[in-house]
């Protein structure tokens, strides 16, 4: 499990490296799922990033291109096409953009589907400040650990009469204890030191009672992590008002959902947090984010959330130097604070934030200054050919 998890902190396992020293360094297959709304424009930048640090790191891609949703089932019929199952089946690590899911009515979440498919059982999403981003809450430094398969998003709904509709709720003592035990061995391996547990069991006695129990079971194997149960709306008041008290939050489905577009918003927003969606054969990872329809297609969107997501994808794969580099490369432009996307206050678009992460990549004096220039004059002169 533990080689399943990612984080900036987490100590990687040692298969690239074994090959590295073996001299066989193979591409490392991708599953590329754009998604739609800012997906292609965030997920393109993104692509050209991991491609500009593996050049200078010795590492290389093959991705395996697939669309999702809607954009999906005008071409194949299918939402999920049969063969973007077998890619990740393969290939057992997927990057993923935002698929636009019809409110009300229309198909279920893809992004709930693949999860559910592929027993991605936790979603991690680390909410941390980035470098000279001025915010009202600096130095917020947590993690959210979301049970990622049960919970109301089983999808169990229906209307019983007209006027009448039910959900159900369905959480395990399985889905409960697994969640649990992932933040915690997470939390014991990087040294995080508190865990809380988010529920509304005064209410939901018998569903986020059982979530509690097996918490609190698995709190007892690990007595050096401190461990708290707080109501979630209480969480809510207490992330305005004192974020800083949180370590890890421990929620299931809903909660953390909700919790994350909340987190972000205390460090800068949607546009900057990462996620994994992590079981035990596969992983994908994904921004917090959805598919912003409202700006879609004006090169607005800010692609850091999915380039930190690739970061956490790059350290899962082993790819520890070109997870270093791209990130610093991320902060290096945050602190220089002159090429920010206007999201955060600043007046660039998609594409120039691209190349300042390319240029401060190069800068950065961990990328060959040649394969970075030629790299960019090629793209230039693509994108000129293309104009
Ligand atoms: P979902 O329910 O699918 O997660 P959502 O309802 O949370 O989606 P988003 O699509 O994430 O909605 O968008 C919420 C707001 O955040 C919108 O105003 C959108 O423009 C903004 N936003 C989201 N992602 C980004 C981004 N990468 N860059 C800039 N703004 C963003």
């Amino acid at each position: 499990m533990a080689e399943m998890m990612a984080d900036s902190e987490m100590v990687a396992g040692t298969a690239a490296g074994v090959a590295e020293a073996a001299g066989t360094r193979s591409a490392h297959k991708i599953t590329l799922i754009p998604g739609d709304g800012i997906g292609p424009e965030v997920s393109g930048a993104v692509v050209e990033i991991l491609e500009a640090a593996g050049r200078a790191t010795g590492v290389s891609f093959d991705w395996h291109r697939f669309d999702a949703g809607a954009d999906s089932y005008e071409k194949t019929r299918e939402y999920i096409p049969k063969a973007l199952y077998e890619s990740i089946e393969a290939n057992r690590v997927a990057l993923k953009g935002p698929v636009t899911t019809p409110v009300g009515g229309g198909f279920s979440s893809i992004n709930v589907t693949l999860r559910k498919k592929f027993d991605l059982y936790a979603n991690f999403r680390p909410v941390k400040n980035l470098p000279g981003l001025q915010t009202k809450y600096p130095g917020i430094d947590l993690v959210i650990v979301r049970e990622n398969t049960e919970g109301l998003y089983v999808g169990l709904e229906q209307e019983i009469v007209p006027g009448v509709a039910t959900a159900l709720k369905v959480v395990t003592e399985k889905g409960s204890t697994r969640i649990a035990r992932f933040a915690f061995e997470y939390a014991r391996k990087i040294g995080r030191k508190k865990i809380h547990a988010i529920h509304k069991a005064n209410i939901m006695k018998k569903t986020d009672g059982l979530f509690l129990t097996c918490a609190k079971r698995v709190a007892e194997e690990f007595p050096e992590i401190a461990y708290a149960e707080h109501i979630v709306d209480n969480t809510c008041m207490q992330l305005v008002m004192n974020p800083w008290q949180y370590d890890v939050l421990l929620t299931e489905n809903l909660y953390g959902d909700i919790l994350s577009d909340l987190c972000s918003g205390l460090v800068g927003g949607l546009g900057l947090v990462p996620g994994a969606n992590l079981g035990t054969e596969c992983a994908i990872f994904e921004a917090v984010h959805g598919s912003a329809p409202d700006i879609a297609g004006k090169g607005l969107a800010n692609p850091t959330a999915l380039m930190q997501s690739a970061v956490l994808m790059l350290r899962h794969i082993d790819e520890i130097r070109a997870a270093d580099l791209v990130q610093a490369g991320i902060e290096d432009v945050y602190r220089a604070g002159k090429t920010l996307t206007r999201d955060v206050g600043g007046k660039a678009g998609t594409m120039e934030f691209k190349e300042a992460v390319l240029l401060a990549m190069e800068a950065h004096g961990a990328m060959e200054a040649h394969g970075v220039m030629e790299a960019h004059g090629a793209m230039a002169a693509g994108a000129v050919a293309r104009g």
